[in-house]
């Protein structure tokens, strides 16, 4: 998600409220206005956001930020401003999908894993619950849900649910699983009843050698659990979708996985064979994980005519069009988080830009060197 800095002024507890600049605005309660400076017209709003840094008498809580951060923040996105002065916008008004983090806990310690499991902070629900109570979603827009493993939280997984029920009925939603929880059937029937409608489900699965997914996956048995999780939410034909996250251990085997998918799993909605992202414990494997999609290129596309071919909707995520083959250049698809992309200097040259996914700007210098335009 975006994140900006800036001087937090008065406040005394993380604030969530929807940025607007209309001061004339009548809700007024978790809204966080944005204004030249406090006024008698910004009473009763959340919090100011402000350029201006003059001393005078300020009662309402307030952050500066620069005039580039202030132009970043649109009508409608919801913020979440902490003691600290940093300003994470939890769901952005115009992005075709937010993530909405549950948990940060998880039952596997993947090699790769972007963001580090970690003892659940029960904030994060209310957090949730406060942010799915306040944003509009459009019609277009996507809620996913994710974490961590969202649904090791049991009953408040369930009641994120039905906060999505009630308040967002006919949004469409996704949530990312190591699927595990689903080996248990009653589980699994228990979320069919209780998930809201339009509802997919994308489960990671890394190999089709159970040591190797466990390896890559870091606890064992997590194969056949995952395995199992897939084939109950089979059983009550569930949407589904398939993520392969490609790195050093798996990469040779790409056509392999296809295969073992498309024999094991035909019933899924859709698979798709991703690129890593250098943050978190990738990081700190590098050597272990890190493979330049290059080397993958003609993997990649096997993996793909055999997922085609058997009539399994298939893509290629975050891997550039200059890294992939261009017969493979149409299962590749651009991110939907677009503040997760960039384009290098050498970028600006390439005739296939606009369809480009672009890099990673988390990954920072861990680029490949093969980059070149078209
Ligand atoms: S399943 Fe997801 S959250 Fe859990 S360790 Fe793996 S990558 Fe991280
Ligand atoms: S040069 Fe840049 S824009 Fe062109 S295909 Fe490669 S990464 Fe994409």
């Amino acid at each position: 998600m975006k994140q900006f800095k800036g001087i937090p002024e008065n406040i005394q507890t993380p604030i969530l409220g929807l940025v607007t600049r209309n001061e004339m605005s009548l809700s007024r309660v978790n809204r966080v206005l944005i204004a030249e400076e406090e006024s008698l017209l910004s009473k009763g709003f959340s919090a100011l956001i402000t350029n201006n840094d003059k001393k005078k008498n300020k009662s309402l809580p307030q952050i500066k930020v620069s005039e580039e951060i202030s132009n970043n923040l649109e009508e409608g996105d919801c913020v979440l401003i902490s003691e600290d002065g940093n300003i994470k916008v939890v769901w952005e008004k115009k992005a075709p999908a937010n993530s909405i983090l549950l948990t940060e806990m998880c039952d596997c310690r993947c090699i790769m894993c972007p963001q580090p499991p970690k003892v659940h902070d029960k904030n994060l629900i209310e957090i949730s619950k406060r942010i799915l109570n306040l944003i509009k979603i459009e019609k277009s827009q996507t809620i996913c849900l994710t974490g961590g493993e969202p649904t090791l939280l049991k009953e408040s997984f369930f009641e994120i649910l039905d906060a999505i029920n009630k308040k967002h009925p006919k949004s469409s939603v996704m949530m990312l699983t190591n699927g595990k929880s689903f080996a248990d059937f009653e589980f699994t029937k228990r979320f069919v009843s209780s998930r809201p409608k339009d509802f997919l489900t994308c489960v990671s699965l890394h190999s089709d050698v159970d040591e190797v997914h466990d390896r890559i996956v870091g606890v064992k048995n997590s194969f056949y659990k995952t395995a199992m999780g897939l084939q109950n939410l089979a059983r009550f034909r569930e949407k589904v979708e398939i993520r392969v996250v490609v790195n050093r251990i798996n990469a040779h085997r790409l056509e392999s996985i296809a295969t073992f998918i498309e024999r094991n799993f035909p019933f899924i909605n859709h698979c798709t064979f991703m690129g890593m992202e250098i943050i978190g414990l990738a990081r700190d494997n590098y050597d272990t994980v890190w493979i330049d999609p290059y080397e993958y290129r003609e993997e990649i596309s096997q993996a793909m005519r055999v997922l085609s071919r058997a009539d399994i909707n298939a893509s290629i995520y975050n891997v550039p069009l200059c890294l992939t083959e261009k017969k493979s250049w149409s299962f590749a698809r651009q991110s939907i988080s677009g503040w997760k992309n960039d384009y290098l200097p050498i970028c600006e040259d390439c005739s296939v830009k606009s369809i480009c996914c672009g890099i990673f700007t988390t990954s920072e210098l861990h680029q490949s060197p093969n980059i070149y335009p078209q």
